[in-house]
């Protein structure tokens, strides 16, 4: 069955509509999607809808938004650009894309949450690479080259992975049990590495606050430690040392809190990751323009999305405010929905000249017409906001 997406969703078998209890005095005369459309108002003929599918499909038909022009267009779902490759087609086959795509509800945040950490690039990047199953430990070397053995280099006695090394490894044990933190490897046994690192970045289930850091902070700290001691270990063939490695870790926590209070007291940001927006205060319009704020927050838990806008003229006068709550398939879904609601907004207010003002380089990107910056499923409703921009005077972006 050939995938056809309508609307930037993929529809599939809904193309044609076979004969159901529900439409079997039409067996001959099967109807289409554009038969399901009020053309004249651009919604959904609800009626038509849930009178020929069941309550879950219909729903799910009436969530997609229609949009304004445009034709139909096959994509490829398994790129994120909605073009055929030849590594998508692959990841897809062996199941990687669809690991990483567990991921994606909660990337959008997790990634930032990774990202932001207030600690050294280099830990964040080892964290990554667990995320990402990338830690170059024997096990994961094994599968692609041929390697001696793929036992533990510190205690030779289970093979070595990154669950492993990080949390069961004796070293790693005795490092953890050394710490003042209190927490107990044993007790997440169930847990992969990935699942265990995502419990803590995603749902701050260990919440321990130690000093003005918080247990994301500690533990990445304590893996990238552990992984340099195994890796002095075996490249530099320096002893494994419980103290030694515990000592550097406090003193790298004391470090990293006495420059974050440093920062704190001079109003700058520590964070090394953190890249600083291009405007990160706000500055009014020229002239007659009203510049939109546009900002929207997504939780990955229910797929939920909240948008805020607020319109300021020159003067930084407050010239209204709208909050929309609204289903989104993720973060940057967010943004392109944002961005439309902007738009509708500045339609339904009579603006004229208008700057559209977000914090997703992404969509604004897009809009500039760089689509190959959003997922293909967001392009649709970024086309929309063009087509509904040039009926205004003037408009412009901001970031
Ligand atoms: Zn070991």
């Amino acid at each position: 069955m050939v995938k056809i997406s309508r609307f930037g969703k993929t529809i599939g078998s809904l193309v044609l509509i076979p004969p159901t209890s529900h439409n079997s005095s039409q067996p001959n005369n099967p109807i289409v999607v554009r038969d399901l459309i009020d053309h004249s108002t651009k919604h959904w003929n609800r009626d038509l809808v849930t009178q020929h599918f069941e309550p879950q499909v219909a729903t799910k038909i009436l969530n997609i938004r229609i949009p304004l022009q445009g034709e139909d267009q096959l994509h490829w779902t398994l790129s994120k650009k909605g073009y055929f490759t030849v590594k998508s087609t692959y990841l897809g086959l062996t199941g990687a894309l669809s690991e990483f795509q567990n991921h994606s509800p909660g990337s959008g945040d997790t990634w930032k949450k990774l990202w932001n950490l207030k600690t050294l690039p280099k830990v964040k990047l080892l964290l990554w690479k667990c995320l990402n199953d990338l830690l170059p430990t024997k096990v994961k070397l094994a599968s692609f080259i041929e390697i001696n053995s793929i036992f533990c280099s510190m205690c030779k006695s289970k093979p070595e992975d990154a669950k492993h090394l990080i949390l069961e490894c004796p070293f790693a044990k005795a490092i953890w049990f050394s710490l003042p933190f209190g927490f107990i490897p044993q007790l997440h046994s169930n847990l992969s590495l990935q699942e265990w690192i995502l419990s803590w970045l995603q749902n701050n289930e260990i919440n321990v606050n130690i000093d003005n850091l918080d247990w994301p902070h500690v533990a990445a700290l304590v893996a990238w430690s552990i992984w340099k001691g195994r890796c002095f270990n075996v490249f530099q063939n320096k002893p494994l040392n419980t103290k030694s490695t515990s000592k550097g870790i406090l003193y790298l926590l004391e470090s990293v809190k006495t420059l974050n209070d440093c920062g704190q007291k001079l109003g700058i940001n520590t964070n090394s990751s953190h890249i600083p927006s291009t405007n990160s205060k706000w500055t009014p319009p020229l002239g007659d323009f009203i510049k939109i704020s546009c900002d929207a927050s997504f939780d990955p838990s229910n797929l939920s999305c909240g948008i805020g806008l607020v319109a300021r003229n020159n003067a930084g006068t407050f010239r209204g405010a709208r909050v929309v709550a609204c289903n989104a398939v993720d973060a940057e879904n967010g943004e392109s929905l944002t961005m439309w609601e902007a738009v509708k907004w500045a339609k339904e207010m009579h603006l004229q000249k208008i700057i559209l003002e977000s914090d997703s380089k992404q969509v604004i990107s897009a809009l500039k017409g760089d689509q190959t910056q959003v997922h293909w499923q967001n392009n649709t409703i970024l086309k929309d906001c063009e087509y509904l921009l040039s009926n205004f005077t003037l408009w412009s972006l901001d970031i």
